[in-house]
Parts: C-alpha cells; structure tokens; sequence
C-alpha cells in the first residue's frame, strides 16, 4: 500500500519508519527544505520517560489569577479568540480534576515507558550519535504543596515499574553537584534515573537518511500541502502547491497546523499551538550531566555534547512570533538568574528558537483513523513529542494494519479503526 505520511517533524518520520518496517510505501511531504525544521527543531531535548505529567490539572487552575492578570512569567495567554480555541479552552478546563489528570499522566507514562523500549532497539540499528545520553532527570520544586503532588505522581510510576523519586535538596547536590550553583530557594527535588537525553532532530535526520537509503521513502520538501483528494467517504490523496500525490492512505502529521487541513474534509480534532522557546549555549563553568528542570521558573537544562540547551515557557498567543525576541530575552535572563554557572549567557550567538507544541486539552496524542476511509492521524503530543514519538508512530502502524489488509485483499467492508489515546477527537 502506498501511504503519504505529511509533516516530516519527529512524529512523521517516526510514522514513516514503522509504516515502512511494515512492508508500505512511504511518501513524506513537508513544505520544509529538511527534516525537523519546526516544533522538532531545536527543543528540550529530554526523553522524559517518567515525568508524563499534562498541563491540565488541579495545579494549574491555581495558576489562572496569575494568567488572567498576565503576571505569569512562564505561561503568556492571549490567544486570538476563535470557538475552535474557546472549545479548546473549555476542554482542557474540564481536564483540570484530580481524576483526568491522573488518567492522563498514567497514559503518557505507559505510552513513554513503550518509547524508551523501541528507541533502545533502534540505537543499536542506527549506530550513530544524536547526543543521546543516559543522562538522569532532576526537577527542582520550591513549595511543599509540590513535594507532595510529586510524591503521589511517584507512587502511582512505581505501580508502573517507573522509578522517581523525590529527594531533599542536599541529595539532589549529591546526584548532581551543578544545581549547588543554582539560586532557588528550592525545598527538593524528584529524580528519575531512567529519563534519557537526545537531539530530535539529529535523530529524525539519521531515521530519514535511513528510510531514503534502506527503505526507498520518498520525501517530497519544500511542498506545501493544500488539501485533499477525497471522493465520497474515501480519501485519495494529497492536494499540494506542486501537484497532486496519490495515496491509498495519507496520515496526518503536521504538528499544530494539524487540525486546519483535516477541518478542510470536516474532520475535527482539538489541537492549540502553544509556543515555547530556546537558548543553545556554550557551556559555562558547571555544566551539569543529568538534565536539570527549575518547575516553578519553566525551564529545562539539558546538555547536549559540548552545547547546552535551555528550553521552556507556554505562550497561548496563537500562531504568532511578535513576542519572542522579548520571550526569548527573558527566558535567556531567568535562567542566567537562576542558574548562572551552567551556560555562557553572554555568548551573542545563542540560536535562539521558538516553535508550536501541538497540545491537546487533555495532553494526549491523537492517533489512529478518522470516518474517512484512508485517513488517519497521529499529532497533538504537546510537551511530549521526543519523548512519546516512537509508541505512538507504532501505534498508528498497528491502527492502519486492518485497513491495509482489507486493501489489499479488495475487501468490501473495512474493519473501522477508531481514533484513540486522546479524547481530543471528534471526526
Ligand atoms: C520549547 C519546547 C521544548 C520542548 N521540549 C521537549 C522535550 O524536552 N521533550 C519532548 O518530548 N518534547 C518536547 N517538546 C515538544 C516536542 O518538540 C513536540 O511535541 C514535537 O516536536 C512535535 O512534533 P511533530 O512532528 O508533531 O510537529 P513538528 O515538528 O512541528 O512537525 C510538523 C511538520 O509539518 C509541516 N507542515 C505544517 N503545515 C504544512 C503544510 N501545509 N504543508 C507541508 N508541511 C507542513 C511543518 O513544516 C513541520 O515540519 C518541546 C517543545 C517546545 C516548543
């Protein structure tokens, strides 16, 4: 079966990799010139195997004074107001219990705990280096209410064999002598030995090298997808600005400008684009070895070779960049604040980035098929990406297994495939 995947960002080229493993042929489109080159470009890099948690949750309502006030310094919200965000809004407030967040953090983990699995198998296939390190995790916490969310969040990862645990700040210093350096006041810390780190975009580099050499894929760049092909209830393929591409399945992973192309055959599915930002460094005098979260300030420490990278903040504003040469300016002084011994703040070309998490209400991914006959999806992985990309692109393989067999044998009725993991969905 021939099966365009669009969007080549890491869930795409995960996708194709598991579709082509599975005897497809496999056509990636991106209106990019490479692999990698928006959300998967240059973020925290960390594989968080164990820290699933979602945005929605009863701690973040306690956040709202402060974000309707516009005096939170990590999570900006002013989105143009559409319905599509205000449903959008109206979900993920209805995430916000004790109960949904719980479910949908333990989903992620058991989705994350399949992804450490499938990348260590893949390592030894690619043999070559995306600054992948077993590296370790610490998330510094300053308030005793935080200490014990993350004692019962640590619980509930045990039941799942996942190992994080909280600690006082002394033995955080011992696990990793950087954060000494570190301002806070911080009152502990969970760590989590088995949380790795890796550059997504190196690895979907490697993966697509390997899909075009070994598996013949087919990338079409620098195409810009305007539509699809549909008759009656079946999809045919993709309408791009260079022509149309036949398919005989097309699955969509275009990251948060997901939802505008499945709109345009009346799929809908809940996906916000939520910016966030980065720094990439030389490092300073302590650079630490395992990767460093300062919760309260939103941001991530991660060292990646000789670089470091410092990612964070939650902007719901939209598809817009107006305000990131001021987002990225304050995100660059927190963490110098914060932590000025990990990185060479002063360094003028820090790479600055920014990109679009494509986050659903509940945190979870969308994947599988749709009422379309031949379309399906896999997106909405919002802070998780990197982490989840690898079970979910085998996940949505085993979703379209059913209707490549039908296909292929010309079978009348197709064996529906629903579209799971998230409650984000309804086409
Ligand atoms: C600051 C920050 C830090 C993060 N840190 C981490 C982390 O540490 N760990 C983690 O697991 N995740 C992290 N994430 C989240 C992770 O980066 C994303 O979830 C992931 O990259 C999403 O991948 P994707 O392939 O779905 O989307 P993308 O990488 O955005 O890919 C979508 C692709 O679709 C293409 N496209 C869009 N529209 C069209 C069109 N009309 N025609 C053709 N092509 C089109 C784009 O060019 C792009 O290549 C972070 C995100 C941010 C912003």
């Amino acid at each position: 079966m021939h099966v365009a995947v669009l969007g080549a960002g890491v869930v795409g080229i995960t996708t194709a990799h598991f579709l082509a493993e599975a005897g497809h042929e496999v056509t990636i489109i991106d209106q990019a010139p490479g692999v990698a080159r928006e959300c998967s470009a240059a973020n925290g890099a960390q594989l968080s195997y164990s820290y699933t948690e979602v945005m929605a949750s009863p701690s973040f309502l306690l956040r709202l004074p402060g974000l309707t006030a516009g005096t939170d310094a990590a999570i900006h919200v002013r989105p143009p107001l559409t319905a599509d965000l205000i449903r959008w809004g109206l979900g993920f407030l209805g995430q916000c219990t004790r109960s949904s967040a719980a479910a949908n953090t333990r989903a992620n983990l058991e989705m994350a705990v399949r992804s450490a699995q499938l990348l260590r198998d893949l390592r030894d296939e690619l043999r070559a280096d995306f600054h992948y390190r077993q590296a370790g995790k610490l998330i510094l916490l300053s308030s005793d209410r935080e200490l014990d969310d993350a004692r019962r969040a640590s619980a509930v990862k045990a039941e799942l064999g996942v190992r994080a645990n909280v600690v006082s700040i002394e033995e955080a210093i011992d696990i990793e002598p950087a954060i000494a350096a570190m301002a806070g006041p911080y009152a502990g810390a969970v760590y989590s030995p088995g949380d790795d780190v890796g550059d997504s975009s190196e690895f979907a580099e490697l993966l697509a090298e390997r899909l075009e050499q070994q598996r013949g894929a087919r990338f079409l760049f620098e195409t810009s997808i305007t539509g699809l092909i549909r008759e009656g209830d079946t999809i045919l393929g993709v309408r791009t600005a260079g022509g149309d591409v036949e398919a005989d399945a097309v699955v969509v992973c275009l990251g948060a400008w997901s939802p505008a192309l499945l709109g345009k055959v009346d799929v809908r599915i809940r996906v916000a684009p939520v910016r966030g930002y980065s720094l990439t460094l030389p490092p300073g005098r302590t650079m630490p070895s395992a990767s460093v979260t300062d919760y309260g300030r939103r941001f991530v420490v991660t060292r990646l070779g000789e670089k470091v990278r410092i990612a964070g903040y939650a902007d719901f504003v939209g598809f817009s960049t107006r305000k990131d040469g001021r987002r990225i300016q304050h995100l660059l002084e927190t963490a110098r604040a914060a932590a000025p011994q990990v990185a060479d703040f002063g360094c003028p070309d820090n790479h600055a980035w920014g990109g679009y998490r494509p986050m659903t209400p509940d945190g979870r991914p969308i994947v599988g098929g749709t009422r379309l006959d031949g379309l399906f999806v896999n997106t909405g992985h919002g802070t998780l990406g990197w982490t989840l990309a690898l079970a979910s692109a085998e996940r949505l393989a085993d979703a379209i297994a059913p209707y490549a067999y039908s296909y292929r044998n010309d079978l009348t009725a197709t064996p529906v495939t629903t579209t799971e993991a998230s409650s984000s969905v309804s086409t």
